[in-house]
């Protein structure tokens, strides 16, 4: 049993001059995560507040703490806060869902803490190629157990299956999914109730990341909890709605492309306005998914 490092207590007291009303109530400004707990001793982690980073995971239990990507530097403290309201423990293992920095970010932190990151293959080795937000990567940042397509974990009475899905929201895509409990963290393979950003620079495609929402919606029933990378904890319902809008979005698009429409006609002519109001968010825009879906499917 290992205990959060010193250099993290350290941090505790500032944390703590948060005002207790913020703490409590989400909405009045105190940024903070939320602990929500999906399955007996396995949580959902969200930011409340503003961005704070992608959601997390965190199974606790006998064997391991297990955490399901870490969040990004600014926010460090906030979420070192929530997890040692679930347990005194430095997670055991953090697994990266794909290689954005807000959902791995703190790789290096928890490394040093103890524990051992987990990966698909791909994500090490762009990490390795290309770093993190324009840095080189950190040695102890790298993930040391990779897997190609799918790998168990053992741990806490609740296996845990980690599946990729080939070119979806990147190409190191890893979902994490709780049969017994059923529960699923999508990662970033699902934006719920939002235009979805899909990562063509780092090996995503529309295509991918449609085939990775439908093999998620063959695994799950009406009873699963699915906590996306970005939004609240959703249903299969919630999923299949966004799956439908990015499926319609894709063919819209695709008919005025086959209509020799360049992006600027595309643009123009608006084909996802009717999306507008239910998905546009400050990251990515009508515009921007219209521009993703076009360069997706000419390559332009
Ligand atoms: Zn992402």
């Amino acid at each position: 049993m290992r205990f959060l490092p010193a250099r993290l207590l350290l941090l505790l007291p500032l944390m703590l001059t948060l005002p207790a009303s913020a703490e409590h109530h989400g909405g009045g400004g105190g940024k903070h995560y939320e602990a929500i707990e999906v399955s007996e001793d396995l949580y959902m982690l969200i930011g409340r507040g503003g961005f704070l980073s992608g959601n997390l995971g965190m199974s606790v239990g006998e064997d391991a703490v297990v955490l399901i990507d870490g969040g990004m530097p600014p926010s460090l403290e906030l979420l070192n806060k929530a997890i040692t309201q679930i347990t005194p423990e430095a997670p055991d293992f953090l697994i990266n869902t794909h290689i954005h920095g807000d959902h791995i970010g703190n790789n290096t932190v928890f490394a040093e803490s103890g524990a051992h990151i987990v990966s698909h293959h791909t994500l090490r080795s762009r990490l390795l190629e290309q770093g993190l937000n324009d840095q080189p990567a950190d040695p102890a940042s790298l993930p040391v157990i990779t897997f190609a397509e799918e790998m168990m974990f053992h741990l806490n009475g609740a296996p845990a299956r980690i599946i990729h899905t080939p070119a979806a929201h990147t190409d190191g895509d890893a979902m994490v999914a709780f049969p017994k409990v059923n529960v699923v963290f999508a990662g970033d393979l699902f934006f719920h109730g939002l235009f979805p950003f899909i990562d063509l620079d780092n090996g995503g495609s529309v295509d991918g990341f449609i085939a990775a929402q439908e093999q998620i919606l063959a695994m799950v029933n009406d009873d699963t909890k699915i906590v996306p990378g970005h939004g609240e904890l959703a249903s299969a319902t919630d999923l299949k709605r966004d799956l439908t809008m990015l499926k319609d979005a894709r063919a819209l698009v695709a008919g005025l492309i086959a209509a020799d429409h360049d992006i600027d006609a595309i643009l123009a002519a608006n084909p996802l306005a009717k999306y507008h109001d239910d998905y546009n968010w400050g990251f990515i825009t009508t515009e921007r998914m219209t521009r993703t879906i076009y360069r997706d499917i000419t390559g332009m």
